[in-house]
C-alpha cells in the first residue's frame, strides 16, 4: 500500500521525478537529492511504512531480500571499497521522511565516528 501524502510513495508512483539507480518489484534505489558522500543512494521499499517499528513480519522478509540483492550490486554501484547503510528513526535519529528508507553511503572515505 502506498500513501498519497508521502514523498517517497510519490517517487515510487512516478509522480515526482527521481534519478533511479535500480528498480524491482520490492524496491527502488534512487540518488539522494542532498548527497552526504560521493555516493549517496536511498533504498526505498515499495510499500509504505514509517520505520522498522511499523514493519510487518512480511515486510521484514522483503526488506531482507532487498538488502541481499543490494549485496550483489556492490561493484556496479561503485561501492567496492566499502559503504555504510543507515536508517534514521524518529526525532533523535533525525528522520525527515516517514517512509522507511536505507541510506547507502560510499564512494569516498567516511568518518570513523558517526556522532
Ligand atoms: P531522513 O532524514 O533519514 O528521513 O532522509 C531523507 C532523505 O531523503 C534526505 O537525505 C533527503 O535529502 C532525501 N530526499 C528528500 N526528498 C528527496 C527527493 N525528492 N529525491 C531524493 N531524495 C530526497
Ligand atoms: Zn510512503
Amino acid at each position: 500500500m502506498l500513501n498519497d501524502n508521502c514523498i517517497f510513495c510519490k517517487i515510487i508512483k512516478g509522480e515526482i521525478p527521481s534519478t533511479k539507480i535500480y528498480e524491482d518489484d520490492d524496491m527502488l534505489i534512487i540518488k539522494d537529492l542532498n548527497p552526504q558522500a560521493k555516493i549517496h543512494y536511498l533504498l526505498l521499499p515499495k510499500e509504505h511504512y514509517a520505520n522498522i517499528l511499523e514493519m510487518t513480519e512480511e515486510q521484514s522478509v522483503k526488506l531482507a531480500k532487498c538488502i541481499k540483492k543490494l549485496s550483489t550490486m556492490v561493484d556496479e554501484l561503485g561501492l567496492e571499497e566499502g559503504f555504510r547503510l543507515i536508517s534514521n528513526k524518529g526525532k533523535y535519529g533525525c528522520q525527515s521522511v516517514e517512509h522507511l528508507h536505507i541510506h547507502i553511503l560510499g564512494g569516498n572515505q567516511l568518518a570513523d565516528k558517526m556522532c
